[in-house]
């Protein structure tokens, strides 16, 4: 076991607080990875405050992890010492299943095992990113391309794999009209890689502060969705709506936004049911969908398609006793666009 200092909270809704946590001895496939920079994920919010249903305590979040090996045990044939990698949402699963055979890991029908607030196969609580160590199967560790810096990089190992995963799978691209709801931490991102893969894009957001950013980032239209001219002006427009907000939206307003046959695919996971009229998707045959994470080799493929785009999270960067005030500016959607702690900074 090696010691490694972490951001930990010790109870539902308790702020985070510098602590010591405990790393395994490397396996055989494993390596260590000192970790540089931890995005903040609303679902680490979402999950500290215990929003999701019961969580495990005492918690260390941060599934958007990036850093360099620094160990690697005797069987590892992928990673060298030096090499720049990142860790998302998961850090196991049976990898024997077909969804396993097929990488999509999160699939996994023993259950793949959640970076944090999980359990791993050995019976172990899961310590996530707010540390400045993990140990790693280097089968759920990705190649960081040397184009981006690990603190953009950081965020992709989530956000970025959760909105090119649907946007891929819905078919954005050359021809297509796609409106991202909400411009945060997945959105901004959502919003670069659908113009990057060719798609006319549409921001959705509750009002236009965000504007020029969000033109920045590649969209051509950018409405309010606190002016109800928004909802008439685009009825009918968009063959693919991809909702990355926290909390409950009004769906039969946004289907109506659908072109018939068209897609609307929730990312954004709030804790309330969610309700909709049936005929909202009759009429159109439109569709309303879900979309979770992403397997490992579309995460890898996800990384390398954004090196070669010049595709990076905006990020703001935080030491680690801003973190619980981070926690509230995002809730308050007043984050431009992720927040990455420097994890050198725990307990220093
Ligand atoms: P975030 O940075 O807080 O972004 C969410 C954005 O939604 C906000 O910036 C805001 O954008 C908008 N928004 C917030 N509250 C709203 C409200 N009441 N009404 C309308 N719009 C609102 O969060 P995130 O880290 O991007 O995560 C977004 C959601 O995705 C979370 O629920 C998270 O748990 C979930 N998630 C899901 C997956 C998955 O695999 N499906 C993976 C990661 C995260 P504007 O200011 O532009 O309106
Ligand atoms: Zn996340």
């Amino acid at each position: 076991m090696s010691q490694t200092a972490a951001l930990s909270a010790a109870s539902a809704g308790a702020p985070l607080e510098a602590t010591v946590i405990e790393r395994r001895d490397l396996r055989d496939d494993d390596i260590a990875i000192d970790i540089a920079a931890a995005g903040i994920c609303h679902s680490d919010i979402h999950q500290v405050r215990e929003e999701w249903g019961t969580a495990i305590f005492p918690m260390v979040p941060g599934h958007e992890i990036a850093g360099v090996v620094s160990a690697v045990g005797d069987g590892v044939t992928r990673y060298n010492v030096g090499d720049r990698v990142g860790v998302g949402c998961m850090v196991d699963s049976c990898g024997d299943c077909g969804y396993c055979k097929d990488g999509q890991e999160q699939w996994c029908v023993q259950g793949a095992v959640m970076t944090y607030n999980g359990e791993g196969y050995d019976g172990e609580p899961t310590m996530g990113g707010y540390s400045q160590q993990v140990v790693v199967s280097e089968r759920f560790a990705v190649r960081i391309p040397d184009a981006l810096d690990l603190d953009v990089a950081a965020p992709l190992l989530c956000a970025g794999i959760t909105t090119y995963n649907p946007l891929k799978r819905w078919g954005a691209g050359p021809g297509t009209r796609v409106a991202v709801v909400g411009l945060g931490g997945l959105g901004h991102l959502g919003v670069k890689f659908a113009a990057a893969l060719g798609a006319e894009v549409t921001v959705l957001s509750q009002s236009l502060a965000k504007q020029a950013d969000g033109e920045r980032f590649g969209a051509t239209d950018y409405r309010a969705t606190s002016d109800p001219s928004t909802f008439t002006d685009l009825a009918g427009s968009f063959d693919l709506i991809l909702n990355t907000v926290s909390a409950n939206l009004p769906f039969d307003q946004y289907l109506a936004l659908l072109r018939p046959t068209g897609a609307m695919v929730n990312v954004g996971a709030p804790s309330e049911p969610s309700s909709f009229q049936a005929f909202s998707l009759i009429g159109g045959s439109k569709v309303l969908a879900g979309s979770n994470i992403g397997g490992i080799p579309q995460t890898q493929e996800m990384l390398d398609f954004a090196a070669a785009h010049g595709i990076a999270a905006e990020v703001e960067r935080i030491s680690a006793n801003q973190v619980n005030e981070a926690y509230d500016r995002v809730v308050a959607s007043d984050v431009r666009y992720r927040f990455v702690i420097d994890t050198a900074t725990i307990g220093a």
